[in-house]
């Protein structure tokens, strides 16, 4: 049998279904899907994303099965309908659309009205006894076809699309402002008009053949593909080449009948706050894209129940159920001809991080879902969103009262934004570049303007709804957006923007508001979000908060399921209590030489590292040792009890010193030492690569005064603590270890003094010793190490520099572009290098295992943080993370998901012992 490329939906039953996206695409399986839970879908076909990959891999030519397949299932939907394509007397017309697996803004524009011409439009005429509607079809489709098909459509922002200026000049010349004010003559001249262009243009006449339509429609799809935009939109978002599109070709139906027809697009949920409330736009007498290009404002879905109360009825009937068919929040697109409704489209709909926690909530009390899918519905970067600021009331109250306020628009990327205003997504990027902080302020937006839209704070559009490009991409993106604000007159040209009286220039700041649509002048300030108030500024009750009272149920359910453990790398007492009060479970990495920069201690420090004799280095850390013991009870208490793995001193001493002479000076007239010496002393701490020179557990081995005062300190501080009845869990790691050896010695020093001060205060203490893993020998010897390390803690920041064998640092110039060739898939200092990185974890994991079966393993590298990396993390047996306080509630949900993916990871037993030597 031949294969099977083309797939019929229509009536009550389709060959395709939900579940079959990766074969019809997004558009092509729902529409399946909507025909057989028996929503009123008009009937058609999609050729499956299979023939995409056949064109690109056999120079562009079809396999020879389609054409037989595509005609025969014209005939089914002929058949539906009761009308035949191209057939002079009752036409049957279709639409063109593409879709991939993923919805893309980057491919090909849905051509309307397929399979009209000079014969058939005659054909329309008599059958509807409406000649503007068909002349008005007629016109759409020539635009569209010459726009999409044949290559009109302007390329850049200074161009016009020819269409648009012959229609702009035919409604001067009538003087009419609307489309809607055009007679049946004057669009039926139009036609004639832009066939001219076409010719003019292109040197081609437009094709009167529907057939010849249909192929080249077809042929434009697939191109798109591959166009620049698509390309770019993939790469941005990931989405493999090799999946293709599929093309849907569909019966028309018309919203642009008359007064009795319309067209509009709604979500079954606000999408920008989640609220389960019936969200959507429309227009009567219009077609396809009238909604979302905001050349007319489109009213709201409120007004259709006031309009056509049984067609609203109607479709919030779809609504129900097309959500718990789906079990999720759906966007969807109608049309209705003559008063009866028609479903388009429907797909998951993209929601701000707002919508998508709420949603999930909503859903679980409604029992559409449970806590589980709710969980993996909720991406873990989303939760970020909740802990950004807000502006500050007070203030922006005073802005508005002080006449700042300059208009109010749609309320569609919630947050608060502040910037400098750009015109242009180019120069957002090169703004973004140079440090700038902007907001992207564009009559409208497209999908060219992607990246500019990312590298800005917010964005703020003239034109267009809720639903919107500029909308959809903001909340996808998860930016500040207000839109479809229509009093701004902005002038690309002049590169200024102005409303009523007021002339905002490029690089003016405004402050837009995406949870209320207000646009103010000037730079207000924000304050922090609500589930900060609540929790860290306790500003604010929960009971007053809804969205905290989100974030707690998330969070609750995240610690139900996950078996990770999440800890927080802090060094201050404040920064621990944020992280704590995000739900942190532990100091996985407390770096004391930050502590070394505070306030008095910098000065000790450098005499320390001066220092000539081993005499005045034990003076000068003398000094040091009650400074840092405040530090560690700082701690010690704000982490009342829980586990805190404090790090001995790591990086070079070069670190602490001045190198400019004037500083030197200073130090040196301070110290009472000469210039000199400071200088040579300096020079002589100088390192070609100082990643891998006199750092780390190197510098302890050399000094073993400096880990002995800061086990003192330690110790100390966890003796003082415990006496006020705080329990204390202090945790000592040795970074830098590859040999055995290093961690020996140093946990000697440790050890020695523990018992010292635990013999001084005749008390009882419990502490752990142990290192990080984080240059390769460690990794490899790892079973050697565990023999003295009661715990291994990754150090992936060094670990990746030393296994790539690339200084992060100098990384800036080729990191990017590897990442773009793909040589890694991601920047391996964000997300681990799983095959590189992650296999000599791995490798370390078992080794330490093996030595020590109950040994604590733990990460503390930035990828702590990332949730690719806590997933991993999780399959491989961790038992903590560690990363930011910020990041605390996103590793509690990415941990969560890891564990639902992936169930709790067994920790291996290991049965053979390695000695030690
Ligand atoms: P996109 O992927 O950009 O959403 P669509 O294929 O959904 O593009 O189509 C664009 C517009 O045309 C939508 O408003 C859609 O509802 C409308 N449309 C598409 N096919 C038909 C059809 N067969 N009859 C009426 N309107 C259609
Ligand atoms: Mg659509
Ligand atoms: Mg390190």
């Amino acid at each position: 049998m031949a294969k099977k490329y083309v797939y019929y939906f229509g009536g009550k039953k389709a060959e395709g279904k939900a579940d079959m996206k990766y074969l019809l695409g997004g558009k092509g399986a729902n529409l399946a899907e909507m025909v057989n839970i028996g929503l009123p879908v008009p009937a058609g076909f999609t050729i499956s994303t299979e023939v995409c990959t056949h064109y690109y891999t056999n120079k562009k030519k079809y396999p020879k099965e389609l054409k037989a397949q595509v005609l025969l299932a014209m005939k089914k939907v002929e058949k539906e309908l009761g009308a035949k394509f191209g057939e002079p007397k009752n036409p049957l017309l279709v639409s063109i659309r593409s879709g991939a697996r993923a919805s893309m803004p980057g491919m090909m524009d849905t051509i309307l009205n397929l399979g009209l011409n000079d014969t058939t439009v005659e054909g329309v005429i008599k059958k509807t006894n409406n000649p503007r509607f068909a002349y008005d079809s007629y016109r759409r489709f020539v635009a569209m076809y010459g726009d999409v098909v044949l290559g009109l459509k302007p390329q850049t922002k200074d161009e016009h699309d020819p269409f648009e200026v012959i229609l702009d000049e035919k409604k001067h010349e009538k003087g009419v402002t609307l489309d809607t004010e055009l007679t049946a003559h004057d669009l039926k001249d139009l036609i004639v008009k832009f066939k001219a262009a076409i010719k003019e243009k292109t040197g081609h006449s437009f094709p009167e053949n529907p057939f010849d339509q249909l192929w080249g429609a077809i042929g434009a799809v697939f191109s798109s593909w591959m166009n620049e935009r698509a390309i770019a939109y993939r790469k941005m978002y990931a989405i493999p080449e090799a999946w293709g599109t599929a093309v849907n070709i569909q019966a028309m139906v018309f919203g642009n009948m008359g007064e009795d027809s319309g067209t509009g697009v709604a979500f079954t949920r606000d999408a920008a706050t989640g609220e389960n409330y019936f969200y959507g736009e429309f227009l009567m007498n219009a077609q396809g894209e009238d909604v979302v290009a905001g050349t007319r404002t489109p009213l709201p879905i409120s007004k259709l129940a006031e309009a056509k109360p049984v067609i609203y009825k109607q479709l919030d009937k779809y609504r129900k159920v097309l959500e718990k068919h789906y079990k999720d929040m759906q966007d969807i697109e109608f049309t209705i001809q003559q008063n009866k409704l028609y479903m388009l489209q429907c797909r998951v709909g993209n929601r701000t991080a707002f919508a998508a926690i709420k949603i999930a909530v909503d859903m679980v009390s409604e029992k559409l879902i449970d806590e589980k899918e709710a969980l993996r519905r909720i991406e873990p970067d989303q939760l970020n969103q909740l802990l950004r600021p807000i502006f500050d009331k007070v203030e922006k109250d005073n802005a508005v009262k002080a006449g700042n306020l300059l208009a109010i628009g749609l309320n569609a990327g919630p947050g608060a934004a502040c910037g400098r205003v750009v015109f242009n997504a180019p120069d957002a990027e090169e703004w973004k570049k140079r440090g700038e902080k902007v907001i992207l302020v564009r009559v409208e937006t497209s999908p060219e303007d992607i990246k500019g839209m990312d590298a800005s704070e917010g964005i703020l559009t003239a034109r267009g709804g809720m639903t919107s490009h500029a909308a959809l991409v903001a909340r996808q993106m998860g930016k500040v957006c207000v839109a479809g604000c229509s009093v701004l007159n902005i002038d690309y040209t002049t590169r200024t923007m102005t409303v009523k009286n007021k002339v905002v220039k490029e690089g003016d700041y405004i402050s837009i508001d995406g949870t209320t649509g207000e646009v103010i002048l000037g730079q207000v300030n924000t304050k922090p979000s609500e589930v900060l108030q609540v929790l860290v500024e306790k500003t604010l009750a929960p009971k007053e908060a809804p969205v905290y009272q989100l974030y707690e149920k998330i969070m609750k359910w995240a610690d139900k399921y996950r078996t990770l453990g999440v800890r927080t790398n802090a060094d201050q007492p404040d920064q621990a209590e944020i992280a704590v009060s995000f739900g942190a479970e532990g100091i996985g990495l407390c770096r004391t030489e930050h502590m070394f920069f505070g306030e008095g201690k910098i000065g000790p420090m450098r005499e320390m590292i001066l220092a000539d004799t081993l005499e005045d280095r034990k003076k000068a850390l003398a000094n040091l040792l009650p400074l840092q013991r405040l530090d560690f009870e700082g701690i010690f208490e704000a982490m009342n009890g829980k586990p805190v793995t404090i790090r001995t001193i790591d990086p070079p001493l070069h670190e602490f010193v001045p190198h400019e002479e004037k500083a030197q000076r200073e130090l040196a007239a301070q110290m009472g030492i000469s210039y000199e010496k400071v200088h040579q002393r300096v020079q002589s701490l100088h390192e070609f690569n100082p990643m891998l020179g006199f750092r780390g557990c190197r510098l302890g081995i050399i000094y073993p005064e400096i880990t002995e005062m800061q086990a003192r300190a330690i110790f100390e501080a966890a003796v003082n603590v415990q006496k006020r009845g705080i329990p204390v869990k202090p945790e000592i790691m040795i970074p830098l270890v590859g040999h055995v050896k290093e961690l020996k010695m140093q946990e000697e020093i440790v050890r020695h003094v523990a018992s010292e001060v635990i013999a001084e205060n005749k008390v009882k203490l419990n502490y752990l010793v142990g290192t990080m893993i984080e240059i390769p020998r460690g990794a490899i010897t790892a079973d050697e190490i565990a023999g003295v390390a009661e715990f291994f803690s990754f150090g992936t920041n060094d670990l990746t520099q030393t296994t790539l064998g690339v200084s992060r640092d100098d990384a800036g110039r080729f990191l990017m572009p590897y990442v773009e060739k793909e040589i890694y898939a991601k920047d391996p200092f964000e997300a681990i290098d799983q095959s590189g990185v992650g296999v000599l974890m791995q490798i370390a994991v078992e080794k330490g295992r093996v030595t020590r079966p109950d040994i604590k393993l733990g990460i503390c590298g930035e990828h702590g943080g990332d949730p690719s990396s806590i997933e991993f993390c999780h399959t491989i047996g961790l038992d903590y993370v560690s990363c930011s306080p910020y990041r605390v509630p996103i590793a509690r949900v990415a941990a969560a998901r890891a564990a639902l993916k992936f169930g709790s990871q067994q920790k291996k037993k290991s049965t053979k012992v390695i000695k030690r030597k």
